[in-house]
């Protein structure tokens, strides 16, 4: 297969990471007979400094033209003073919106290598955690009408019902992948956009029905995710409180330099990135974690080029090096082995 990948590397740890992504990506392509061709996009700090706009029409046509994206990190410091409509994080939503993507894949993963990591008691954890939020992210409460006075304020919560029927159906198709269970958290005692959400949800159960389907209010998810959270596989939830459980989530895995992230529209053309931010205090030193990243690949090769073996080929390198005790600085822990970025990236290559 021929893929074209563009590559916004960003800003702080960006570059670090998204060089060891790549150096993965050519082994993978090489060992399968795959070919890659990447393009360059800047965005975020980096774009400001070079054309005073966090996402130049050029980086989007850049982005458009290409099979999917793979993006480091935006923003630091020293870009926190510039006017709110110049931030470098207008780059991730305007990329979000002008590709498209209004569905963002949230996997929270323990590695069992990784336990102590893990802020929950061991009878909790058991030997690990899989959990997939899946995240609707264009519309809801960040997108409706809002206003405010002096005295007052309001932000509005719509949803269309076309825009539950197509994360939904992600959420169907992905819970149908893995291992078919899947949780739709709203808050249905309440609002009415969360009854609209359940009904879509029941009546899309029918075309699927292989998928176990329950139901929770936040509220209680939020809880249960702390003290049950082996419960759940998939979950499917709006913008706002998929915002909110997916942190929750991953913040019990341990790490947030080894959770990816991928976000999908109708197209195969996806954006892949860790969750993690561009880490400004660690840049440039050969220190960060790259493992985020590279699983990011991984989801890439998944879900954009239905590449299963080859997704598998890297999900299973990492663990092996993660088995065989190497860590970088964030995850190290007495009686493993501190490896920097670049040797992190190299380790895992050579185990696929
Ligand atoms: P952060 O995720 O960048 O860093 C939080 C802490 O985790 C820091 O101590 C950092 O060193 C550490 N860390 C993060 N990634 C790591 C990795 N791969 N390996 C090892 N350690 C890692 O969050 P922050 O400090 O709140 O934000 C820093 C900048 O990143 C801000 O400008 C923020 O706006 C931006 N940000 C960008 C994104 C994005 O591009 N998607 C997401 C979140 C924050």
């Amino acid at each position: 297969m021929d893929m074209k990948i563009a590559l916004v590397k960003g800003d702080g740890i960006g570059p670090d990471i998204i060089d060891e992504a790549v150096k993965v990506l050519d082994k993978v392509a090489a060992k399968f007979n795959h070919s890659v061709e990447y393009k360059e996009a800047i965005a975020g700090g980096a774009a400001i400094d070079e054309c005073n706009n966090p996402l130049p029409q050029e980086s989007i046509d850049i982005c458009n033209s290409c099979d999917s994206v793979l993006l480091g990190a935006v923003g630091g410091p020293k870009w926190d003073n510039v006017a709110s409509d110049l931030r470098p994080e207008k780059a991730l939503l305007g990329l979000r919106s002008e590709l498209n993507l209004f569905c963002n894949l949230r996997p929270a993963i323990m590695y069992p290598q990784l336990k102590e990591a893990c802020p929950l008691k061991d009878e909790i954890i058991g030997d690990g955690l899989d959990i997939m939020v899946v995240r609707e992210l264009t519309g809801g409460i960040y997108f409706g009408k809002r206003g405010r006075d002096e005295n007052s304020a309001y932000d509005t919560l719509t949803y269309r019902k076309e825009e539950i029927e197509r994360i939904v159906k992600k959420a169907f198709e992905i819970a149908q992948i893995r291992n078919k269970k899947l949780t739709s958290i709203d808050k249905a005692n309440i609002l009415n956009s969360s009854q609209l959400w359940r009904d879509v949800v029941n009546k899309m159960a029918s075309d699927y029905p292989q998928v176990e389907v329950n139901h929770q209010y936040v509220d209680n998810a939020a809880m249960q995710l702390v003290r049950a959270p082996k419960q759940f596989d998939t979950i499917v939830t709006t913008n706002m409180f998929g915002d909110i459980l997916s942190d929750e989530a991953s913040q019990i895995t341990g790490s947030i330099g080894m959770l990816p992230s991928a976000s999908l529209g109708y197209s195969n053309l996806g954006m892949y990135e860790p969750i993690h931010g561009s880490a400004p205090d660690i840049a440039g030193m050969d220190i960060a974690n790259p493992i985020a990243t590279i699983l990011s690949i991984a989801m890439m090769l998944r879900y954009s080029f239905s590449l299963e073996e080859e997704a598998k080929a890297i999900e299973d390198s990492v663990f092996e090096v993660l088995e065989k005790g190497y860590r970088t600085a964030d995850i190290y822990s007495d009686d493993t082995y501190k490896v920097g970025t670049k040797e992190m990236g190299q380790l895992i290559c050579d185990a696929i």
